[in-house]
This record gives C-alpha cells, structure tokens and sequence, in this order.
C-alpha cells in the first residue's frame, strides 16, 4: 500500500484561494503523473474553495428527507460537468457517480443530500468570521459538495499505487430522522457494483471516526380507554394512568442494572419525548399517546430493548383485560445498529490520514448513513470534513480554515481503503463489539 497523505511538500503552498469553477475530471485511465500545479493557489485551497461555493449554493434548497429531489437534480449535473463516469440517479432519488476505476469491490464514499429543515425554514448560507453559518451548512452539504474534488485528489493519493479498488460517490435520501437510512439502505441492496466498504461522511465533525452505528426503534403508542367521571366513575381505568406507568417501566430498561442483568452487553438508552393525552382535570383519561425512542450500539442490545419494551406495551393489555383499555404501538422509526472494531484496516486509514494531518482523532458512536452498512455486512466508518457546531439549528456553522484540511484526510482515507487487499471484516468482527464501548465517546447522536 503506497496511498499516502497529500502534504504541502508535494502540493505545493496551500495558500491563496481560487474561486472559479474547474471540472474535477475523472479519467477513464489512471494517469501515471496527476497535473499538481507548484504555485499558489494550492489545489487543495483551490479544492477548498470550489467545495464552500458549492456548499453555498446547495444550501439554497431546502431538503428534507424525501423532498432532496432538488439538490440530486443539482449534484448529477455538477458531477457529469467534472467528467465523473456513470452518474445516474437511482428509483430512490441517490446520486451515483465513479470517482475512480478500479478493480475488485468498490469502496463507496457517501454524504447524505438532506437536512432537518423543510422549505419553512429560510435557506441560504453566509461567510462570517471564517465560518459558514446557514441551515445544514455541515450536516450535510459540505460532505455533499466534498464528493466532487474526490476524482482529482484520489488521482494524486494513488499515484504508484498499482492496482486498486473503485471508487464510487454516492449522495443519499432520507438519511434524517423520518428518513430511517431509506437512501443508504436502499442504495446498498441494489448498487452498481459490489461494495466492499463504505465512507460516510458528516461535514462537521473532522477529527471522529466513527465505528459505532447506534440503532433505533421509535414507536408511537396510543392508550385508549372508556373515559368517566372522576368520582362517580373513580374505578374505571385511565389511559392516562396506565400509560404514565407504561412510560416508567420503558424508562427503567434503560437502568444498567436491566440490561446487565439479561446480559446484554454496550450501551442503551431510552426517551418518551413526548406524551400529550386527556380530556379535562375531572375525567378519566380515555385516550393518551406517547413516543418512545429506544437506541443501542449493538445490535444484541437493540433486540433486547426493542423484545422489553414490546412486553411493557403488551403486558398493560394483559393486565387491563376485561377493564375496556387497550394500547397500540405503530412502529415510526428503525435504524439497525453495528460497529466496526477500532482495529479495522479501515478505521485505522482514517486514523492514519488525520494523523498525518496534525489532527487529533478519536472514536465515536453515532447514527449515520453507516449503520446501514454495518446491517448490510459491509465494513463502514463516519468521518468528518470541518469543525462545525449547532447542527439541527438554523444558525449551524462549519470552520472554513479546515476544508482544505479535511478534504485532504478524506481523499486519504478513501485511497487508502481503495489500495487495501482486503477491507472486508471477518463476520465475527462485524458482530457486536461490545469491548468498544470504554474508549468511544457517546456524548451525541448525530440524527
Ligand atoms: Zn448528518
């Protein structure tokens, strides 16, 4: 494996900064020496540049999980100007597009075109104090906007490589909240060509690779019962009542004394986030709805929960026979979990590649598009392109100091994962990981 960083030796000053659009070009042949101008501005300062214009204008279409379709339309064209082979949009709306020819299973790098605002939220993203501020800025049109400058910058990482995987870019749907993965999974079930890896990548967190999926089941539950009057009545059962205590006995899954005591092993988490039900102070509830959100980072763990909660939802059924209340569960969200082992050749190329860079790396646990790898059996990590904060707020910024940065560990990492024999895991170590769970940093969740 020769894939090495890109470093200001060889690229010449990162400087300067140009902003017209150049065609990134992917070449139908390997080219034995890539076109890597000495002089200022750097092609990576010039990539850099073209990303955050794109990010830019990109920011100025709302999408939500399944309205993306005008941000594919715009990313398929971009892609056919650079002279990307094979852009199509697939029955899903993802964008697909060859960033380099290859041999063997393709490594697939991935961004996800939607974001959590719909086309009520103003859109539209401005330059301040070195930062991109804008709805979705980081999460996720910089990943988007990056994909394009992989061609160019693949070429340079691979020089004397010999022969290597393809590489494929890929902008998903859906991977938002009500989204449930529907782009990635769909994406995976039916791609071009075998995958053997998969690079997702979250604009904004440069310096996480992240190796753990953390799983979700999301149910909305409705407690229905015969209603009455608060005293004359005092016997009949609320709804109310009865799904208060549905709700603590969810919570209490999520005690480690639970899990552990079923020898569950990894992390759990459960939130009724939001509960809304009754009539009036004075009668007996009878109707009352929640939504509970149970998550995991293994998929041991996630069956355990889902398998408890179910009973918690059936049992009050059981318990209420006869007493005329009922309560329903409709499933309103999933997402599987799984991980990868930090050891991973894969995780390792990204480790590597920041390293090279100067910036500090750690791994995390996170619901992305690469969960729906890891249920798929395909080795898959998260990386970031930038430094940015507030996602999921209209006023999310990115650092525009660390593009350039960022785009060059990203190119690394993918050329990396293209020139190893074999990124596929043995089956055993895509499995649950549950020694992972000491060294990650579960502070956040990212959709
Ligand atoms: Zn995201």
């Amino acid at each position: 494996m020769s894939a090495h960083g890109i470093g200001a030796a060889a690229l010449g000053p990162g400087g300067g900064g140009g902003t017209t659009e150049q065609p990134a070009g992917v070449r139908e042949e390997p080219a034995g020496v890539p076109e890597l101008p000495a002089g200022a501005p750097g092609p990576l300062a010039g990539a850099a540049e073209r990303v955050i214009v794109r990010t830019e204008r990109l920011c100025l279409l709302p999408a939500p999980p399944f309205g993306e379709a005008a941000r594919a339309a715009v990313v398929a064209d971009w892609w056919r100007a650079d002279g990307l082979a094979e852009v199509r949009i697939d029955p899903t709306g993802n964008v697909w597009g060859l960033a380099r020819r290859g041999v063997g299973p393709a490594v697939l790098v991935a961004a996800h075109l939607d974001t959590v605002f719909g086309p009520d939220v103003e859109h539209g993203a401005r330059r301040h104090d070195g930062r991109l501020v804008g709805p979705g800025v980081g999460d996720d049109t910089i990943a988007v906007a990056a994909l394009a400058e992989l061609p160019r910058l693949l070429e340079a990482e691979l020089v004397g490589a010999g022969q290597a995987r393809p590489v494929w870019v890929l902008a998903t749907v859906g991977e938002e909240g009500v989204g449930n993965l529907a782009g990635i999974t769909a994406a995976l079930a039916d791609p071009p060509v075998p995958v053997g890896a998969v690079i997702a990548v979250e604009g904004n967190y440069l310096g996480r690779v992240t190796v753990t999926g953390v799983g979700s089941v999301r149910f909305a539950v409705t407690v229905t019962g015969p209603g009455g009057h608060a005293w004359e009545r005092s016997a009949t059962p609320s709804a109310v009542h009865a799904a208060a205590g549905m709700v603590s006995r969810l919570a209490a899954l999520a005690a480690p004394q639970a899990a552990e005591g079923a020898g569950v092993a990894g992390r759990i988490a459960v939130n009724v986030g939001r509960i809304s039900g009754g009539e009036a102070i004075n009668i007996r509830a009878a109707s009352c709805r929640f939504e509970v959100d149970l998550r995991a980072d293994t998929a041991a763990g996630l069956a355990w929960l889902e398998r408890e909660a179910r009973l918690v939802i059936e049992e009050l059924v059981i318990e209420e026979q006869g007493a005329e209340l009922a309560a329903e569960a409709r499933e309103i969200g999933r997402r599987p979990a799984g991980g990868i082992p930090a050891e991973h050749p894969l995780a390792s190329a990204a480790f590597a590649a920041l390293a090279r860079r100067g910036l500090a790396a750690r791994t995390h646990a996170a619901s992305t598009d690469a969960n729906a790898a890891y249920a798929a059996g395909i080795p898959a990590i998260t990386i970031g392109i930038t430094h940015g904060e507030r996602e999921h707020t209209i006023d999310e910024w990115i650092d525009l100091a660390q593009v350039a940065d960022g785009l060059a560990a990203l190119a690394d990492t993918a050329a990396q994962a293209a020139a190893l024999a074999d990124t596929a895991a043995p089956a055993a170590a895509l499995a649950d990981i549950a020694a992972q769970a000491a060294r990650t940093d579960r502070s956040k969740w990212d959709a």
